[in-house]
């Protein structure tokens, strides 16, 4: 009789021994068959497999695509004057740059209030992965949820009661809100402290052959490297978002979602759930007056018609709504500030023949940079467009964008890196 942690099975791939009489009991009991290959050879080959589906599907994507490719070397880039770079966030990262959002995460640390926030009041299933875009899905409800127990922990009668705190009362406002307050003053620091510890880990030079020194760069980066590793002027270089250097002004950071779209979008989404009706079945099958704040505060028609419960609690949600809806306005990234103070800039590209794209993920927030670059333009339709991609997810937003900008097909070329 073999022992419970004798293998009963060699692995047709490495050899090892593997399965025991225990693993044999339950693959008996699930009717299944008898595995060939030991658990770290079957992970092997199930990996194998999804990397060759995915550069099957890779190659299908991009032999579908309207776009010719071509190396990098056939870049034709003899005249700087006429040649502009547009530098993206995978250009740091192809030098060994920490930079992406799941490295801002871990340089946040398991434990800390502005992670708990972005995790827990941010309706996105990965916050980091999404990280910009994430900031204009602040959870409402959460929000108002918090404001409720704290009034009720606190029992704030009315302001004409003898009992009536007001430190209180403001206290119960304070912490429903704090995530805003986490978001708009906690977040920028984090993310400025982060941003300058970032330096590249690699000495290559990925694209050496193509970085012209007097061509001109519109950086979406807040980081040096363009001149450091490749010693592109500086005054070749808009910093468009921020550079890191600069302590005066704001890194350029936020969502491109227009905030009425996405308050209308909630709002349908949620107008029919029970929870926000007029009327609620209460435990004793009576209905009452929905006194939930969410519905007080949004769903609500007639205010009046409300069970606000006090006057008190008509403010505090009052006063909460509006430091929300604040929050989403501010939240918004600053574009077409952005585009004001460079108008002179954008105009001074209208003889540009040539566009490099480098690393860049033509992300929907930054296309009124590319149509102001377009429509300066004077001979726009000529604009010659080399475009960098590294992902099938890539490829779709060169498509996606390529149409939106009314590109002619036949004027873009993509490269990889
Ligand atoms: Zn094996």
């Amino acid at each position: 009789m073999a022992e419970k942690t004798d293998f009963l099975l060699k692995c047709i791939d490495c050899g090892a021994g593997f399965f025991t009489v225990g693993e044999q009991d339950f693959y008996l009991s699930k009717g299944l068959e008898t595995p060939k290959r030991c658990k770290p050879c079957r992970d092997k080959k199930k990996a194998g497999l999804k990397r060759e589906k995915e550069r099957v599907e890779l190659e299908e994507v991009l032999s579908a695509l309207p776009f010719m490719p071509i190396e990098k070397a056939e870049i034709p880039l003899n005249d700087s004057a006429t040649s502009l770079f547009i530098i993206g966030n995978g250009f740091d990262i192809m030098h060994g740059v920490k930079s992406s959002y799941y490295n801002f995460r871990d340089s946040i640390g398991r434990k800390n209030i502005l992670r708990f926030t972005l995790e827990n009041y941010i309706r996105q299933e990965d916050v980091w992965g999404n990280f910009e875009d994430g900031l204009a899905y602040l959870d409402r409800e959460m929000m108002l949820g918090t404001l409720d127990d704290w009034l009720d922990d606190f029992d704030v009668p009315d302001e004409d009661d003898d009992d009536f705190s007001a430190a209180d009362y403001f206290a119960a406002q304070d912490i429903a809100t704090s995530q805003i307050y986490i978001l708009t003053q906690e977040l920028p620091k984090r993310f400025r402290k982060w941003i300058s510890t970032l330096k590249p880990l690699s000495l290559s030079k990925p694209v050496d052959n193509i970085i012209k020194m007097d061509a001109r760069y519109i950086n979406f980066n807040y980081t040096e490297f363009l001149e450091t590793i490749y010693g592109v002027p500086q005054e070749n270089i808009l910093y468009i978002h921020g550079d890191r250097r600069d302590k005066k002004n704001q890194l350029v950071l936020g969502h491109g979602h227009d905030i009425e779209e996405v308050f209308e979008e909630w709002y349908q989404a949620n107008k029919n759930r029970k929870e926000f009706q007029p009327r609620l079945l209460e435990k004793d099958r009576r209905y009452d007056h929905n006194d939930n704040p969410v519905y007080l505060g949004y769903f609500l028609k007639d205010e009046t018609k409300g069970n606000w419960k006090s006057q008190m609690r008509y403010d505090a949600i009052n006063n909460t709504v509006g430091l929300i809806e604040d929050y989403y306005e501010n939240s918004a990234k600053k574009t077409s500030e952005v585009i004001i103070k460079n108008k002179s800039y954008f105009k001074s590209l209208e003889g540009i023949k040539n566009i490099v794209v480098i690393g860049h993920s033509l992300s929907k927030v930054d296309y009124p940079y590319f149509k102001e670059i377009i429509k300066y333009n004077t001979s726009s339709a000529d604009l010659k467009w080399f475009i960098s991609w590294y992902s099938s997810d890539g490829l779709r937003k060169i498509t996606e964008f390529v149409s939106e900008m009314k590109i002619p097909n036949e004027n873009v070329k993509l490269f990889r890196v």
